[in-house]
C-alpha cells in the first residue's frame, strides 16, 4: 500500500443480490480486504437470539452492547471470520433466524453507532471492498467507487433458496421468498441508515447476469476507478 491513501469500494444492495460473492472475488482481484458488514450486524444478532430476547426487544438489546466483544478477524486463507467473545461464530450467524435478528437490531441506531468506527478504521488502515446497506450513504460517504448491486426478488430469493439447499436445509422457496422481501422492507423503510442509492452510485443489476459476468462487471469499474486515481 505505501504512502498511498487507501483505496475503497463502497458495495450495496438488497440480500441475495450477490454482493458478498462478487466483493470478496473482486477484493481477491485486486489485493484488497473484503469487509462484511453484514456479518458484524448478523453477530449482534446471534448475541441477542442467544440472551433469549425477542427480535424487537430493542431495550434488552441496548443494555446488551456494552458487554459485547465483537471481533472481525481474517482467516489463513483470508477470510473473514466473525467472533463473539473467544468464539468464532462464522457459521452460526448463517441461519435465516439469525439474519432476521440481524434485520431488526440494524435498525437501531445504537447498535449501528456500535459498530461505524470499527468499519471506518478499516477503510482508513487498508485498500478495501466493504458492502452491506449504508456504506456508501453513511460508512464511507467518501469511498473512490460507489455500487448499488442488486437484482429482482424473485431471483435473489432463487439463489438463497440454492444455496440453503446446498447447505441440507429444507426450507420452502415461497418462505425464502417472503423473507427476502419483509428483510428488503425493514432495511428500506426503517429511520436508522436505510437502505436506498448513495448520490454517485453506479447500479449493477445481476438479475440476467452469470456471477461470472457480474464479478466481471464489478472488476471493470474497479479497474477504471483504479486507473483515475492511481494512473
Ligand atoms: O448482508 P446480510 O444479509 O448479512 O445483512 C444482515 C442484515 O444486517 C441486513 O438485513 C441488514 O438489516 C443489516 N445490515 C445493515 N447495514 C449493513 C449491513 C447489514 O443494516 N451495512
Amino acid at each position: 500500500m505505501g504512502m498511498e491513501k487507501p483505496f475503497s469500494v463502497a458495495i450495496d444492495g438488497p440480500s441475495g443480490a450477490g454482493k458478498s460473492t462478487i466483493a470478496r472475488a473482486s477484493a481477491l482481484r485486486f489485493g484488497f480486504i473484503y469487509v462484511d458488514t453484514g456479518a458484524m450486524y448478523r453477530t449482534i444478532g446471534l448475541a441477542a437470539l442467544r440472551s433469549g430476547l425477542g427480535p424487537h426487544e430493542q431495550e434488552g438489546v441496548r443494555a446488551l452492547l456494552p458487554g459485547l466483544r465483537i471481533d472481525l478477524r481474517y482467516g489463513p486463507s483470508g477470510e473473514q471470520r466473525m467472533f463473539l467473545g473467544d468464539e468464532d461464530v462464522s457459521a452460526l450467524i448463517r441461519t435465516q433466524e439469525v439474519a432476521m435478528y440481524a434485520s431488526c437490531v440494524s435498525s437501531m441506531p445504537e447498535v449501528r453507532a456500535h459498530l461505524l468506527e470499527a468499519q471506518r478504521s478499516l477503510a482508513r488502515t487498508h485498500d478495501v471492498i466493504m458492502d452491506g446497506r449504508d456504506i456508501a450513504t453513511v460508512v464511507l460517504p467518501d469511498a473512490d467507487l460507489k455500487i448499488f448491486l442488486t437484482a429482482s426478488a424473485e431471483k435473489r430469493a432463487e439463489r438463497r433458496w440454492e444455496e440453503l439447499r446446498a447447505r441440507g436445509s429444507e426450507e420452502e422457496f415461497g418462505q425464502v421468498l417472503r423473507e427476502i422481501v419483509e428483510r428488503d422492507r425493514q432495511d428500506e423503510e426503517r429511520a436508522a441508515a436505510p437502505l436506498k442509492i448513495a448520490e454517485g452510485a453506479v447500479v449493477v443489476d445481476t438479475s440476467e447476469l452469470s456471477l461470472k459476468e457480474s464479478v466481471e462487471r464489478v472488476c471493470a469499474l474497479i479497474e477504471e476507478r483504479l486507473g483515475g486515481v492511481r494512473g
